[in-house]
This record gives structure tokens, C-alpha cells and sequence, in this order.
């Protein structure tokens, strides 16, 4: 009785009845195998694997062995012999196994369990847990996952959100498009100039083109112009993380730079001061990730030596502070408070002559509007930097693909959106 409740419960080979179960105990390393051999079961209607017809006349079987989900552990096979029929509207076909995936030597049940867990983890892990090779499991992942993200629903779109990032090594780049109003990545594309993003608003086509109310990116991004003649009646959004970012590398790393060259080359090492000096340059070198870390993520420890560094050097400690308000350009919901911020912002940058500082300055007042339309698109600051740090661990997960369209797949498939 249980040994054929068991049987029930593991059954699921539709047209097929289990007739013989061969074990194979582990050895050293490897799990245990199990072999279930199917026969088919008697006068059930086989039917064309092309039409779905019933075909009355079998022509011959062959026999399969596929694999299934692991029982208890052990590395499990299907046996079974699968009909050559004579298919009267195609002609010679094999019968339709329903349990049988369509491309690959294992059962859908088997598939769907490899799509769910390489939704959450890299390829690699997924092929060894399973004992499968990595191609299937990219193959099985790339085809669940084209599968339930079909194609895009582009209607409705008011926000959208641009961005680039590197492919590889950083040789090669490429964009994505995201809805940011859903949160939901709307398109990846190879490339970052102009013409890649054409293709984009070439499937967003005309009409839902001008339905298009902001536009955020980044306000160095190459595409700006083919957004600019795709969507004119658009307002350009210049996002809180990619000003932050520029800064950081333009101004807060270059100043340190130069202070670091200022303390000038080490003393003769009869000099007096000469210990004094090598401490100094040393805690210059050392100070980046001080300054950039924000600040309410710092130790105790380190936020004494941040203090240190800043109360001895006065240009780092200007660079610091103008950081720190910078972000607050981000905050306003009246352009006016945020145009009083910014004039305040441009003369203290310009006050500072720190060469790096005020050419920021400069470059910054020109793309003012950008940043101050913030204030009309009250978006999620933190979007595109979120989907830019999970390309990055999509990446490291990937590692060793070449294959663009399915890595632009899992990055669509992290962004699926929240409900309008
Ligand atoms: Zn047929």
C-alpha cells in the first residue's frame, strides 16, 4: 500500500507505468543513481509530437533515457521507449511525451526546477547542485526567462530612465531603459552613443514618443541628443547619483591628488621633519574611501581620523563640505529653494579657487536646469544607482558569458516592476 502511495506520489510520466527501478548506492564521491524503467501503459491513445492528433499506427520505439528530479538525493533516470509514429497529416513524427521538455534530455518538471533556482543563483551552482551541464542550465534559464518576460509593454510610459554600463572588462557598453515610474527595465541594448538608443525609441515608436513627459540620465551620457530629437517636448532629469559620482572622481580624488603633490617629495633623511612628512603623504593616500564613504557609515575610529585629515588641510576640507551640500540640491521640492541653493553652492565653489572645484562648477551651471527639473519629477534618487550596483552583481554571477542577450534578459528579469 505505501510502496504504491509512493509510487503515485512520484509518478507524473503521463501515457507510461513504472515497471522496474534499478539502484545504484553512492560511491566515494558520487550520489546514488536511480533508474526507473517506463513501459507504455496499454491501448493509450499516442499522439503526433508536431499535430496533437491521435495517430493509431506506431511505427517502431526507440529507446530514451532522460533525466528527472533528483529523489531523496539520489541522481534519478527515466528508461523508457518512445513511439515512431506514422503521422497520416506529417508524415513520420515521434509521439507527444506531455512530461518530456521539448529541447533538452530531462523532464519539464526537471527544467522548471532548474528555471526556479537559476533565477537566484549563478549558472555554475545551479549545474553542479543539479548535476547538469552549465550550457543547460543557461539554455533552460535563457528560455523560462524569454518565455515569461515576452515582449515589453511599452504603453503608458511618462518617465523614462537611461543609463549605460560596461559589458565585460569595460570595452564595450551598452544602455538600458527603464520605466521610472514602475521601476520596471524596459529595453538593454549593446552600445551608448546616439545610435544605440535609436532602437529603442524606434520600438517606443512616434505617438508614445511624445507622450514622454522627463527623460533621466546622467549628464555626461552621449544618447542626450537622440533623446533631445526623439522626445523634444521631454524634460532632461540629471539624477542625484551620477552628479555625486562625477564629483567624487572630478574633484574630491583630483584635489587629494594635488594636496598629496603639494606635502611635496620626501625629505633628505638627515632632515628633522622628514618622519613627519612621510606620515602626512601616507594619510593622503589613504584618506579616499575616508572621504567618499558617507559619513554616517563610519566607525568611531575612522570618523576621528576623517575629522583629523579635514582640520589639517584646508582644501580637502572645503571639497568635503561642498560634497556634502551638493546633495542637497537633490531634496528640494520648490525650484526656486533649489535655484537659492545652487547660486549659494557656484560661489562658494568659485570662493575656493580649487582649480578642479570651480571648472565642476562651471560644467554643472550649464546642465542647472537638469538638476533643478528634479524638483517637477520627484523620481526615487536611488533608482538608477540600484539598478546600476545590480548590473554589477548580475555581472559577477554571469561570470564568463559571452551571450549579451541573455545577460540583458536576467537584467530585465531583476527589474520586473511594481504595479502602476
Ligand atoms: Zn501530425
Amino acid at each position: 500500500m505505501a510502496y504504491e502511495e509512493i509510487t503515485m506520489l512520484l509518478g507524473g510520466w503521463e501515457g507510461f507505468e513504472l515497471v522496474n527501478v534499478l539502484r545504484q548506492p553512492a560511491t566515494g564521491d558520487a550520489v546514488p543513481v536511480i533508474e526507473l524503467e517506463l513501459r507504455p501503459v496499454p491501448n493509450y491513445a499516442k499522439r503526433c509530437s508536431n499535430c496533437g492528433e491521435v495517430v493509431a499506427v506506431v511505427h517502431d520505439a526507440s529507446p530514451r533515457r532522460v533525466r528527472d528530479l533528483p529523489i531523496l538525493e539520489a541522481e534519478t533516470w527515466v528508461v523508457f521507449p518512445r513511439a515512431r509514429l506514422a503521422c497520416p497529416r506529417c508524415g513520420p513524427t515521434v509521439e507527444m511525451v506531455p512530461w518530456l521538455d521539448r529541447y533538452q534530455r530531462l523532464t519539464t518538471r526537471l527544467a522548471a526546477a532548474i528555471a526556479r533556482l537559476a533565477q537566484v543563483l549563478p549558472i555554475k551552482h545551479v549545474a553542479a547542485w543539479f548535476g547538469v551541464g552549465w550550457a543547460t542550465v543557461k539554455q533552460i534559464d535563457s528560455r523560462a526567462l524569454a518565455a515569461r518576460l515576452g515582449p515589453v509593454a511599452l504603453d503608458g510610459v511618462r518617465v523614462l530612465a537611461l543609463d549605460e554600463f560596461a559589458l565585460h572588462r569595460g570595452q564595450r557598453y551598452a544602455t538600458v531603459v527603464a520605466d521610472a515610474d514602475t521601476r520596471r527595465v524596459l529595453w538593454v541594448g549593446e552600445g551608448r552613443d546616439r545610435a544605440a538608443v535609436r532602437a529603442f525609441f524606434a520600438l517606443l515608436g512616434p505617438a508614445r514618443c511624445a507622450r514622454v513627459e522627463a527623460v533621466v540620465m546622467d549628464m555626461s551620457a552621449a544618447f542626450a541628443a537622440e533623446v533631445r530629437a526623439a522626445c523634444p517636448q521631454a524634460a532632461v532629469v540629471y539624477d542625484r547619483f551620477h552628479v555625486q559620482a562625477g564629483y567624487h572622481r572630478d574633484v574630491v580624488d583630483r584635489v587629494r591628488v594635488d594636496e598629496t603633490n603639494r606635502v611635496g617629495r620626501a625629505l633628505p633623511r638627515d632632515d628633522p621633519g622628514r618622519g613627519a612628512r612621510v606620515a602626512e603623504r601616507r594619510e593622503l593616500r589613504e584618506s579616499r574611501w575616508l572621504l567618499l564613504t558617507n559619513r554616517a557609515g563610519l566607525g568611531a575610529g575612522d570618523r576621528v581620523r576623517l575629522y583629523e585629515l579635514l582640520g589639517a588641510n584646508w582644501a580637502l576640507f572645503t571639497v568635503y563640505v561642498l560634497k556634502e551640500d551638493l546633495a542637497r540640491l537633490w531634496t528640494y521640492a520648490y525650484p526656486g529653494a533649489a535655484r537659492r541653493c545652487w547660486a549659494d553652492w557656484y560661489a562658494r565653489a568659485h570662493e575656493s579657487g580649487l582649480p578642479a572645484l570651480v571648472r565642476f562648477a562651471d560644467r554643472l551651471a550649464r546642465h542647472i536646469d537638469g538638476v533643478v527639473n528634479h524638483c517637477r519629477y520627484a523620481l526615487n534618487t536611488g533608482f538608477l544607482e540600484g539598478i546600476n550596483n545590480k548590473i554589477k552583481v548580475l555581472k559577477r554571477m554571469a561570470y564568463g558569458y559571452r551571450d549579451h542577450e541573455y545577460f540583458f534578459l536576467k537584467i530585465r528579469a531583476a527589474f520586473p516592476g511594481i504595479p502602476r
